[in-house]
């Protein structure tokens, strides 16, 4: 537990950390300084050349729900803005703050408050990471289906305040299909709970849909129902590799059009093979170009792997079912991924269009390379249209790395373009956050958009929560 010193640079900021000081000293608050810079940005805006942020914004970490609320009033008080943070591992700027700003990090409100195994829920505090709701709930034979792959370091607040994404979405689906119900902090102080513990429940407006992927703009997550579900008798990881990029993207509409529902379709092209290759030494290239990697699980397995191998060799793959220590192996390369060199720029990206259209994306590759003289390349949850392109430039020697061409996010914004063209979406699950709110008004009509500014004003009409956020 820390007092505050009143070193912040702004009036207001300085007032709310003196009131903190005063009336709730029980609560660590840290004033803005160096050491709070890592707070300034999130996984997806750290600088990754050039000076990190001289001074990061206050942080506060309560312990309790009270203290939240406490925080809040005083913030709204004092009129300095609130930005809810969890683990930092955005990658789309929602957890950026400067330093007349206040951080309210969950990091401590971290408890498992309960496991129910016959309502099939969990209730947890919002700083609960990800791993450690699965690494309680294996044991038990269960396991919360969510799984960005940085469920090792995201936390149970962030994904539900990103309506996160990840492997298994493809059977399971995104975040929100496993949320139940919420508690809030909102912007004058006062705790809801939004939802139900019921697996169903249609009283009223859906506010825990509209909660969930509100990226902090709307509130502070305090509490959340989960849905949990039995683990799977039996799980199995099938290669399908190709001769190209394009044979493998097509094959993906074979696995639609079978009867198989795999848990995971994940599609990996040439240069993302080969750039795993190089950075993890393994020998993915040296198999096929391009690689449908999938994992089905459940009842029926050898059903399933019969119909699945089936589909995808009339589709031209060569397909292995792996042994549990290889696909080990081969999951944890998909996760670790390859690996940029500080030699190159880069941009990634994160779109989604309906699953038919994921080949036309890449087709359109060479032509988006071409024009902006960019390399491209993309690894796909095939299984829900998710697409993650990443662009690379070489720096050219002499050149300032922290300089970042045009061309780079040109090239990102073209691919965005283009997956809106088909019926896509800017963001499929990273969120919009400070890197896409130009593109997000591309895509939402304008009514939309004001529909969406009435919500927000509604709830928080001073404007307290992430501002310049998501909207
Ligand atoms: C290596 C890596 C892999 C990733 N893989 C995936 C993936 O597969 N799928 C995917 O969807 N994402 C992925 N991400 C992105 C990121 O991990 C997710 O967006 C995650 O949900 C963010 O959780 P967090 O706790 O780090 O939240 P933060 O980054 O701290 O915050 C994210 C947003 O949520 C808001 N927020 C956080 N907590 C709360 C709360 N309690 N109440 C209200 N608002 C809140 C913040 O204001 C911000 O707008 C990946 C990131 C990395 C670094």
């Amino acid at each position: 537990m820390s007092a505050p010193t009143a070193t912040a640079p702004f009036t207001g900021l300085s007032a709310l950390l003196d009131d903190v000081g005063r009336d709730v000293a029980e609560i660590d608050v840290r004033p803005p300084s160096g050491e709070t810079a890592v707070f300034g940005h999130d996984a997806g805006t750290a600088p990754r050349h050039g000076s990190p942020l001289a001074d990061g914004p206050a942080v506060a970490f309560p312990t309790t729900v009270a203290e939240v609320q406490r925080l809040v009033r005083l913030a709204a008080r004092h009129g300095v803005s609130v930005v809810p943070r969890g683990a930092g591992s955005g990658l789309s700027g929602g957890a950026v703050a400067t330093s007349d700003q206040l951080v309210v990090s969950t990091e401590r409100l971290n408890r498992i408050v309960e496991i129910s195994p016959a309502d099939e829920v969990a209730v947890v505090e919002p700083g609960v990471l990800n791993a450690a709701l699965n690494d309680r709930l294996a044991p038990l034979g269960l396991f919360y289906a969510p799984d960005p792959a940085s469920w090792r370091i995201s936390t149970i607040g962030g994904n539900i305040a990103t309506n996160a994404g990840g492997l298994r979405c493809a059977k399971y689906g995104v975040t929100r299909e496993s949320v139940l119900a919420l508690d809030v902090v909102l912007a004058d102080g006062s705790l809801v709970s939004v939802g139900h513990r019921s697996i169903k429940g249609v009283t009223g407006l859906d506010l825990v849909s509209l909660f969930v992927g509100s990226e902090g703009v709307l509130g502070i997550v305090v509490g959340a129902t989960v849905r949990i579900r039995p683990l799977p008798v039996a799980r199995r990881t099938v290669t399908a590799f190709f001769d190209s990029t394009a044979a493998g993207a097509a094959a993906i509409g074979a696995i639609t059009a079978s009867r198989v529902r795999p848990s995971v379709i994940e599609f990996l092209d040439q240069p993302t093979l080969e750039g795993i290759d190089a950075a993890q030494r393994s020998g993915l290239r040296a198999r096929g170009a391009a690689l449908l990697l999938i994992e089905l699980d459940g009842f029926g397995i050898d059903e399933q792997t019969a119909e699945l191998t089936a589909a995808l060799e009339a589709a031209g793959a060569r397909v292995r079912v792996e042994s549990d220590t290889d696909a080990e192996v081969l999951w944890e390369l998909r996760r670790s991924g390859r690996r940029f060199d500080e030699g190159s720029w880069y941009a990634g990206g994160d779109i989604a269009v309906p699953k038919s259209r994921i080949a036309e994306i890449f087709a359109s590759f060479p032509t988006i390379e071409a024009r902006h003289g960019v390399a491209l390349s993309a690894v796909a949850h095939a299984g829900d249209g998710n697409l993650h392109p990443v662009v690379t430039l070489p720096i050219p020697a002499g050149a300032d790395p922290a300089v970042v061409p045009a061309a780079l996010h040109d090239a990102a914004d073209d691919l965005v373009r283009a997956a809106l063209a088909v019926g896509g979406t800017v963001s499929g699950e990273h969120g919009i956050g400070t890197v896409k709110r130009a593109l997000a008004a591309e895509e939402l009509a304008a009514r939309v958009r004001s529909a969406q500014f009435a919500v927000k004003d509604a709830l928080d009409p001073s404007g307290l929560f992430n501002p310049g956020k998501a909207l």
